[in-house]
């Protein structure tokens, strides 16, 4: 994002580099002049980040969790489905939801620059537009999984999905044993942003065992 060449690619968001460079420019003046708290944008931030963006995905996948109907829809048209919950709009025109299964472990991530469902997910986290990540998810999906805590099957299959500005994803992550009694909302609280990208599974209910 710093380096401008960077963004050259045809990867359909190459005015992010500089915006990048405007909006550095002007959190500056603002700063100097008093007019914002660096701690206070940083903590506005970390809102969207971490809090209000993927609550939104995390209400799409505990409506799959309980819908058949719904995950069918999701099926045929991912963006329609998610829109119809009230999620879209820029960055996630484009929707696909990849649902793991005990077979399939889905994980995602953009090789070339940061391309992230904004609407379900908010924004990306740091290591998602790390080089590392970017390279590794493809080389050693499995590493990069265990480096995140997650040890799956051995006979599940990981599946890494390269994003890009025409599409992104959406994993709809195993519904966890023990919550068959739990309502959406319930649900919901399960549904983690890494379960949502594949670096994470979703959480076990509490008190239940996995
Ligand atoms: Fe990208």
């Amino acid at each position: 994002m710093t380096d401008p060449k960077r963004d050259q690619h045809d990867h359909g968001h190459s005015e992010l580099g500089e915006m990048d460079l405007r909006v550095r420019a002007l959190e500056s003046v603002l700063t100097q002049k008093g007019y914002v708290d660096p701690a206070a944008l940083d903590a506005l931030i970390d809102t969207y980040q971490t809090r209000i963006g993927p609550r939104n995905g995390a209400r799409v996948v505990a409506r799959a969790w309980v819908d058949a109907g719904f995950v069918a829809w999701l099926r045929s048209d991912a963006t329609a489905a998610i829109a119809s919950l009230g999620y879209s709009g820029r960055q996630g025109e484009h929707m696909q939801a990849v649902e793991n299964t005990p077979d399939t472990h889905n994980m995602v991530v953009c090789t070339l620059c940061s391309c992230y469902p904004w609407p379900v997910l908010g924004l990306p986290p740091t290591w998602y537009k790390s080089a590392p990540y970017r390279s590794r998810a493809v080389r050693d999906p499995r590493g990069v999984l265990a480096e995140f805590g997650v040890e799956l099957p051995q006979q599940t299959q990981v599946r890494v999905w390269d994003s890009t500005a025409e599409l992104r994803y959406l994993v709809i992550p195993l519904r966890p044993a023990g919550s068959e009694g739990l309502d959406e909302v319930a649900l919901a609280a399960l549904v983690t942003r890494d379960s949502m990208i594949g670096t994470g599974l979703a959480l076990a209910p509490s008190g239940a065992t996995r």
